[in-house]
């Protein structure tokens, strides 16, 4: 009976589904008939408004485009009333009033910004990172903003490469759970009130770009990227996400945003996305400098491999009409794009009402935008991210008490908290930079002490690289000297030390690579003069990226890193710090203990002349480095956490072709506390060379003190499977290690034989 009602729903879904579909199709072509061809060519041309701009685009009369009906769609128009009146332009004055998308990055928060998304995957926590594009899309929705740039999920090995900030990690498996979540959080159903388009970027292995050099060339075989690349966005395209953003780079040879390959044969026609392309900013422009010839000939390419839209290079716009009537393209070709995008204007109701996002009075907004209730959420989540690396003596938690220094370039900045990519950003002094947040959480139980001590980098070149990108200052310039002497002053007064560290806001994001991934030198002076005082000290350490942290393991005796948090990030820190919440992070990325190790990634694959990572001296022949072991300063999967977890033996019961892995941890410390509990793989003999490890698994558990929980993971023939060459799913029967921890490192064992 039950199986009954299910295959009813399923049916009477199915039937609403195609109906719906089959109204739209309609409205959409008796659209399109009364479109001209350079109507039709209009709607793939995006635009920036002028208002804020990532490239160097050409001004545009926006307006005048719109009433002519060259323009489909803006970017980076903010604030609803100028959203309106220019979304009133299309409707009232253009010849067919369709509406327009009005496209912003909002890539970690709109007015409450988050943590940046690499640490929001340390989380873990999926659910608390699908909520979080919610409030996203929330906002951005109560202020005139239809589509966001968002999810980005290129898989980075490379923690040079400054865009490692805007992703997840290093991993497949982690990194699909967490697109498909924004594509969720996102666009909900479309329909609703606060729904947006999302946009899967950057299409494809745009995060492998040689040496972390930002647009540098890529170039890999079809198993990697199948196997390692291509599942984050496979997941938002199953996740029904409904627009792709190409990359930058080539790959095979061919620009991403004219590759055929990847955007039919792949995107659309393996995966089945049914969603329109958009180009990258102005890359069809930029494949001339790669080598493809003038922009009417790439215009042509781009969009005969699929591309839909063209981001700002008008290479669409200026060239279609005249590539149709000289037969390089046909009208059929412009339809298809065309349709799809008026497609998406339909499903997020845009024709229904195009003032949707755009309409709310001042007063309603203020109850979606910046509101206590998001800004509650974003620092308890926060909290979460944050990945305790060491706490040597259990320094942390500090106690709520006696005179606490706090020093360091990011310890009073507000601006130096939100990261890279907060377009939209409330006003500087409408949250607590951490310094006015220990204040006021220590009022009356402790006193705080604070000096700047140093500048965020001695390194002019590295320094004002920072800042190009921002219109504002971080930490201001401090001499040098005198600097320092005033911390040692206030460190020598106080019973421990907070060292509020690390990197600027700005220095990872786009065109932010990195090539040296150090604590800069005058920071790590000052931390050993402050070490030197024999006091506990804690380091923050704020970065987006993994940073090199040999050093800082060895000399510092406790670490967290911190990244950049957001707006909530100095009351989430103080939080944490004072023991209000306790740590839960695991890092998604290997932190390495010099930058020389990078690309540093815990899932490759092995050499015929092995060394294990954690492997004292040096080994002739074998593959290895003089200096320092292969292995990272603190591994994938790594964060501790104030108690401790202790785990059982864990055990297997396999059935068929599935495995489940189980074990029992228990929280044997003095803090309630969540732990991530961790699965990984290794096929032991394959017909493609296989990953030394692979997480396939993980539950994030709440554990009181004392007690214990049994945890089970189960892997089915999907997860013990791997991509060919062609990136068809195969399994090969075979030995596979399964493997349980806390971390990629520290893991149990058991072997199982699967035919
Ligand atoms: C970035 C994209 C971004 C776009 C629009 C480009 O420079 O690569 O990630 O979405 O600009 O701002």
């Amino acid at each position: 009976m039950k199986r009954l009602g299910f295959l009813l729903t399923l049916l009477v879904g199915t039937y609403c589904f195609a109906a719906e579909d089959a109204k739209m199709d309609k409205f959409i072509s008796s659209l399109m008939q009364k479109m001209t061809l350079r109507e039709k060519i209009g709607q793939l041309n995006l635009q920036p408004a002028g208002d804020v701009t990532t490239g160097g685009a050409m001004d545009t009369e926006v307006g005048g485009l719109v009433m002519n009906g060259d323009l489909g769609a803006i970017l980076n128009l903010t604030g609803k009333d100028k959203v309106k009146a220019i979304q009133e332009v299309a409707v009232k004055k253009s010849r067919l009033g369709i509406p327009l998308l009005m496209g912003l990055d909002v890539i970690h928060g709109y007015r409450t910004i988050f943590p940046v998304p690499l640490a929001q995957a340390c989380s873990w926590d999926i659910p608390g990172i699908e909520a979080c594009a919610r409030i996203a899309a929330e906002e951005c929705s109560s202020d005139g903003i239809s589509w966001t740039y968002s999810p980005m999920v290129d898989i980075a090995l490379d923690a040079r490469w400054g865009r490692i900030m805007e992703g997840n990690g290093e991993d497949p498996y982690l990194g699909s759970l967490v697109a498909a979540a924004l594509v969720r959080g996102y666009q909900g159903d479309f329909k609703g009130r606060h729904n947006i388009l999302a946009c899967l970027k950057h299409y494809a292995l745009y995060g492998a770009a040689e040496a972390g050099r930002d647009y540098n060339t890529v170039d890999m075989s079809h198993l990697r990227m199948f196997n390692q690349y291509f599942p984050p966005y496979e997941a938002a395209v199953k996740a029904g996400v409904g627009s792709v953003m190409t990359s930058f780079n080539i790959v095979d040879g061919q620009h991403a945003t004219a590759n055929p390959w990847l955007i039919d044969e792949v995107l659309r026609k393996k995966w089945g996305f049914k969603g329109f392309v958009v180009t990258d900013y102005a890359s069809i422009n930029e494949m001339t400098p790669h080598g493809f010839g003038s922009q009417k000939e790439n215009g042509v390419r781009a969009l005969k491999a699929g591309t839909d839209m063209d981001m700002c290079a008008q290479a669409f716009l200026k060239n279609c009409e005249a590539a149709v009537k000289e037969g390089l393209i046909t009208e059929q070709d412009i339809d298809q794009a065309c349709r799809r995008i008026l497609e998406a204007k339909y499903k997020l109701g845009l024709f229904a009402n195009p003032y949707k996002h755009c309409n709310m009075g001042d007063q309603e907004q203020t109850k979606h935008i910046f509101t206590p209730a998001h800004r509650q959420k974003v620092r308890d989540f926060a909290a979460e991210t944050f990945v305790l690396l060491k706490n040597e003596g259990n320094i942390l938690p500090l106690k709520k008490q006696g005179k606490i220094a706090l020093i360091g370039p990011n310890a009073d900045t507000t601006d130096g908290l939100l990261g890279s990519w907060c377009v939209v950003r409330p006003a500087r002094d409408a949250y607590p930079s951490l310094l006015q947040a220990m204040r006021e959480c220590l009022q009356g139980k402790a006193e705080v002490l604070y000096a700047q001590g140093c500048n965020l980098s001695d390194n002019e070149r590295q320094d004002n690289a920072g800042m190009s990108n921002a219109p504002y200052r971080t930490a201001p310039k401090v001499e040098p000297k005198q600097a320092l002497a005033e911390a040692m002053k206030v460190a020598s007064e106080a019973d421990v030390v907070v060292y509020a560290g690390g990197e600027g806001a700005e220095w990872s994001g786009e065109s932010h690579s990195r090539a040296d991934l150090d604590l800069p030198d005058c920071q790590r002076e000052l931390l050993s003069a402050l070490m030197t005082l024999g006091k506990p000290l804690v380091f923050l350490n704020f970065s987006g990226r993994p940073t090199a942290m040999g050093w800082e393991k060895d000399k510092v005796p406790a670490i967290m890193n911190v990244w950049f948090g957001g707006t909530e990030m100095g009351a989430a820190i103080c939080d944490v710090l004072f023991g209000d919440k306790i740590p839960s992070g695991h890092l998604t990325v290997s932190i390495p203990q010099v930058t020389g190790q990078e690309p540093l990634y815990y899932n490759h694959l092995n050499t015929g002349r092995p060394v294990g990572d954690y492997e004292e001296g040096f080994r002739q022949y074998q593959s290895n480095y003089f200096e320092v072991s292969n292995g990272p300063a603190f591994p994938f999967g790594f964060g501790l956490s104030y108690t401790t977890f202790k785990y059982g033996e864990m055990t297997v019961s396999q059935d068929g072709r599935s495995v489940t892995a189980t074990v029992s941890v228990t929280n044997t410390g003095d803090y309630d506390a969540a732990e991530v509990v961790q699965c990984y793989i290794h096929d032991i003999a394959c017909r493609y060379s296989r990953p030394v490890k692979e997480l396939k698994g993980f539950e994030r558990i709440m554990l009181r003190k004392g007690e214990t929980k049994s945890v089970s993971i189960h892997l089915t023939e999907q997860e013990l499977s791997y991509y060919d060459m062609e990136g068809n799913l195969f399994f090969e029967p075979g030995e596979f290690d399964i493997m349980l921890g806390s971390n990629s490192r520290d893991v149990q064992t058991k072997r199982v034989n699967i035919e």
